[in-house]
């Protein structure tokens, strides 16, 4: 006798758990692992996806109230591979297997809608002599006589200017026409179909790293700057992946989905392409989630989730910019798309890419221990110069007593280039902007004295309920280790009382920039300037339209887009970044300070950047001037070695959620020395700490965070149960 173990759809509430039927000998042929299947539940029906087949009674069912399932809606529901993905994601991730199963099934489906779309074909029934009533009718059946077989519903709809459901109906019951299904989609043939071989001749840089991908079978890491050819070696190496029948997921940041991007690939794969972004409707995901499972989707393009499509014959996956911040989903189950497609390339013994100008320190850490092989494209493809990066030193400036945001160099270049009719674009880091403590005399930081990470500026601390000893309402605080100081009157390395939090605003950068240059079009682009549903994009193409002169953004700007006439770029403060109290920050500065240099001088002349900074002597700030990838990660590296962070140690981030803050201090700290304990006894180092979290109090609740750092977490939470409510994400992005 076997059983079904059954994870519930949603149209009977939400379970986490599976539930166990009986297979009947009639169904024993076509129930597999995966199958969705129908079942009674209660004085209902039921339907779900069979999680898998054991041949027992799972221990603790009560046997007499085991019923039987009813019938397979479809036995090639979910493929096999999948439901093993959803048992890693359930165990390193920390949740159940149902919530894992649930990314990889689209909502409409999950809520009930789990038939194959069919397209509804309309014949007319030999031998009508008499017309029926009605013009509609008539027109119906002319067309459908003309025709000389059976059409497509919608596309009758269309020629005849359309009918009623009524009319048809009506035709139907006199006999006279005829209704059936067919698949609406066709699977993908790769010996038929018509896939457009790219014109371009590679260079031979490009010749070398695609023997290279091809020929080993470690996952790679494709390091080329941008514009170095690497978007035409995916092209290629997802050709050869679908010629051989194979299917290919193609990652991209969400901001990276443009028309030019997806035509590109139109191009050489036409209608076999499957889009998944966020803007798709359910009804759209639905539909493109089918394409994929039928196989008539050959290649699969998308941000993030669409790792999750219901692929059956995987060759390829490929993630392109992959040391972008969105391959992180930052709500539950927290996964990073990477650690998913490096399990999926596992499953079906596909190829797996990593492309970067700027990869990782995980992605390169793994090309040194050797689990991933690494090719580079030194060279751009049309031979344009990388921008010219000028550093300007503020302590400087501030000795000039210039107290503008800009200096004197930024000025004269703005003026400048307004005369010439090109544009500017002055970018303002605002990520962890009130939380800095700097000197601006010499640029000094207050810093953890074991952890060496930025201590987090919080006031009216005592509040918390953390604070061990009396002190005064604002305390400087290390997320990752507990230690804690009263903030200095003046600075420790100068004495100068020019010690405050640094950061300015996108407003005043705007303001200022207006009074120095009054002619100016200037136009602001943050978070209070675009809406959420166009975003950047009307900013974006008035800009490119030469509407205004100078734009100034946030992060924004510095992604992914192209300006051809913008020939400056001011960094109005690169420290900003450098301060953010997570242990990330040196590698989240260089990519960001490498990504919005990239955005002038596109086409003809060299662009120049202006980076303005209180530490021009800080290696981050002096090598992404320089860029010098390489050296950069490799000290960055070094440092995270030395100091136990990722890669070298894993982390666990929790978040607790509370309405009464002396309760959820009490409570964090006993479980915290229970962390301490268990962690002794299983002879594990590792450090626990707590602190409220960025935003700590909404909507009259209070928001923790309980961070772990070890080198192996998942023994601890082996053997510490983690208290109901806590919100677990594993590796996490965001530390603070
Ligand atoms: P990346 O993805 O590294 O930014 P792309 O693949 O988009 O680089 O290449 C940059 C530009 O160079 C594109 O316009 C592309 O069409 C072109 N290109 C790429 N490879 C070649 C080649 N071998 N010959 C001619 N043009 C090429
Ligand atoms: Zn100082
Ligand atoms: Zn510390």
């Amino acid at each position: 006798m076997s059983y079904a173990q059954v994870i519930v759809f949603k149209k009977l509430g939400e379970f986490d758990d599976s539930l166990t039927y009986r297979i009947p000998k009639s169904l024993e042929s076509s129930v597999k692992e995966g199958s969705f299947v129908e079942f009674p539940f209660r004085e209902r029906k039921g339907q779900g996806i069979v999680a898998s087949i054991v041949e027992n009674i799972p221990a603790g069912v009560p046997e007499e109230k085991i019923r039987e399932l009813n019938a397979v809606v479809r036995t090639d529901g979910i493929h096999p591979n999948h439901l093993k993905l959803a048992r890693f994601i359930a165990s390193y991730y920390r949740t159940s297997e149902a919530r894992s199963l649930r990314l990889m099934v689209p909502k409409g489906l999950w809520e009930g809608a789990f038939e194959e779309p069919k397209t509804i074909l309309v014949g007319s029934v030999a031998g009508i002599t008499t017309p029926p009533r009605g013009k509609k009718a008539q027109k119906i059946l002319e067309i459908l006589s003309q025709a000389g077989g059976p059409l497509p519903l919608e596309g009758l709809k269309e020629q005849s200017g359309g009918f009623t459901a009524d009319t048809l109906t009506r035709l139907v019951e006199l006999g006279m026409v005829q209704k059936s299904e067919a698949p609406f989609f066709a699977p993908f043939d790769p010996k038929s179909a018509v896939l457009k071989e790219s014109d371009k001749q590679l260079t031979p840089e490009q010749e070398e790293a695609l023997a290279q991908i091809r020929s080993s079978d470690k996952p790679m890491l494709l390091l080329g700057v941008t514009g170095s050819g690497k978007t035409e070696l995916y092209l290629r190496l997802i050709h050869e992946t679908v010629r051989q029948g194979k299917q290919a997921i193609l990652l991209v940041p969400e901001i990276a989905l443009t028309p030019q991007t997806i035509g590109y690939f139109r191009q050489s794969f036409g209608d076999a392409i499957a889009l998944f972004h966020s803007k798709l409707s359910e009804g759209e995901r639905l539909k493109m989630w089918w394409k994929v499972r039928t196989g008539s989707a050959a290649l699969v393009i998308g941000s993030r989730s669409a790792v999750f499509a219901p692929v059956s014959n995987l060759g390829l996956v490929i993630l392109d910019e992959e040391h972008e911040w969105t391959y992180k989903q930052e709500s539950a189950p927290y996964y990073r798309t990477h650690r998913i497609a490096e399990e999926m390339a596992k499953l079906w013994g596909s190829k797996l890419v990593f492309g970067s100008a700027t990869p990782s320190a995980e992605s390169f850490q793994k090309t040194s221990s050797g689990e991933y092989g690494i090719v580079r494209l030194l060279d751009r493809i049309q031979k344009t110069e990388m921008p010219l990066i000028h550093l300007v030193d503020l302590r400087e400036e501030f000795k000039k007593r210039n107290f503008s945001v800009f200096s004197l160099l930024l000025q004269n270049k703005i003026r400048d280039r307004l005369a010439k009719n090109e544009q500017v674009i002055l970018f303002v880091n605002q990520r962890g902007l009130a939380n800095a403590v700097v000197c601006r005399d010499c640029g000094y930081t207050e810093k953890c004295p074991r952890c060496d990470i930025a201590l987090k500026y919080h006031r009216f601390y005592q509040n918390s309920g953390f604070r061990s000893q009396n002190s005064a309402a604002d305390r400087l605080v290390c997320h990752y280790c507990q230690f804690e100081k009263a903030p200095d009157l003046l600075c420790p390395e100068c004495r100068s009382p020019y010690i405050k939090h640094v950061g300015v605003g996108t407003q005043r950068v705007e303001e200022e920039v207006k009074k120095m240059f009054p002619k100016a079009r200037v136009v602001r682009a943050d978070k209070d300037t675009t809406d959420g549903k166009t975003g950047f994009e009307p900013i974006y193409h008035d800009f490119l339209e030469k509407k205004f002169d100078i734009l100034v953004g946030t992060q924004m700007v510095a992604k992914g887009l192209d300006f051809g006439n913008v020939s400056l770029i001011g960094i109005v403060l690169a420290d900003v970044g450098l301060h953010q109290p997570d242990f990330r920050s040196s590698e989240r500065l260089y990519q960001i300070l490498t990504q919005v240099s990239g955005r002038c001088g596109r086409r003809g002349d060299r662009g120049e950047v202006v980076l303005q900074t209180y530490n021009p002597t800080h290696p981050t700030i002096r090598m992404a001037a320089e860029q010098r990838y390489p050296e950069f990660i490799e000290s960055e590296l070094r440092h995270r070695q030395a100091f136990g962070y990722p890669p070298y140690s894993r982390m666990i981030k929790f978040t607790v959620v509370g309405s009464d803050v002396g309760k959820l201090s009490k409570h964090i700290v006993a479980e915290r020395e229970i962390i301490e304990d268990v962690a002794k006894a299983n002879a594990l180092p590792v450090t626990v700490a707590s602190a409220p979290a960025s935003i700590p109090k909404m909507a009259d609740r209070y928001y923790y965070h309980v961070l772990i750092r070890s080198e192996r977490p998942e023994i601890l939470l082996d053997h510490w149960k983690i208290p109901k409510g806590w919100r677990i994400d594993v590796d996490p992005v965001h530390t603070t």
